[in-house]
Formats: structure tokens, C-alpha cells, sequence
């Protein structure tokens, strides 16, 4: 079965779909202190619609070596990472003039 885009009606290794958006989204990257004085990273503003945010999830986990989990479309990274988490979504294809650290 060949896999066509629901939005451009390419085959999924031609559509540029996901790239396009990438560059629109706007992501929000901050740190805060959970429980027990550690930190955790959140990101946010990621359009699960247009972007498979599993993906993101589990490769910035792999990329940090840290644990995480994806709710309600927020990732959530265990740890203080926000510069790192920065440089990877860049390399990944989001644009660097949207990406904030608050
Ligand atoms: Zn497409």
C-alpha cells in the first residue's frame, strides 16, 4: 500500500508537508523545578496535527539520554536541557527564529 499525505496528496517521500511545518511552528522551551528539587524541561507549541510529536519525543530522549514523556502534546523531559533541546529541534528541521527559551 503506498502511503499518500492527507494534505498535499503525495507519496509520503515526496510530500514536504511535515518540513513546511516545521517552520511554522512556534515552540516555547522552558525548565522548571518539579518535585524533590529536580528539574524537568517542557516544550511546548508543537501542532501534534502536523508534526508526528512521538517521533520528536523519542528522539530527543534518545539525543539527551533522559527520560520523558509526551502529554497532552507538551514533552516532557526529566532534567534542565533547554539549550540542548533547542539545538536538536534545529537540527531536526524547526525554525531557529521560533524556537524561545523562556
Ligand atoms: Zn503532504
Amino acid at each position: 500500500m503506498i502511503d499518500i499525505c492527507k494534505i498535499c496528496g503525495l507519496k509520503k517521500d515526496l510530500c514536504v508537508c511535515e518540513e513546511i511545518a516545521k517552520e511554522e511552528q512556534k515552540i516555547r522551551i522552558k525548565v522548571e523545578k518539579i518535585k524533590f528539587g529536580k528539574m524537568m524541561t517542557i516544550v511546548q507549541g508543537i501542532n501534534a496535527k502536523d508534526i508526528d510529536l512521538k517521533e520528536i519525543t523519542k528522539g530527543l530522549k534518545s539525543k539527551l539520554a533522559c527520560g520523558g514523556t509526551l502529554k497532552d502534546n507538551v514533552v516532557e523531559l526529566q532534567g534542565s536541557h533547554a539549550e540542548r533541546v533547542k539545538a536538536e529541534l534545529i537540527k531536526l528541521g524547526f525554525n531557529k527564529e521560533s524556537i524561545s527559551i523562556e
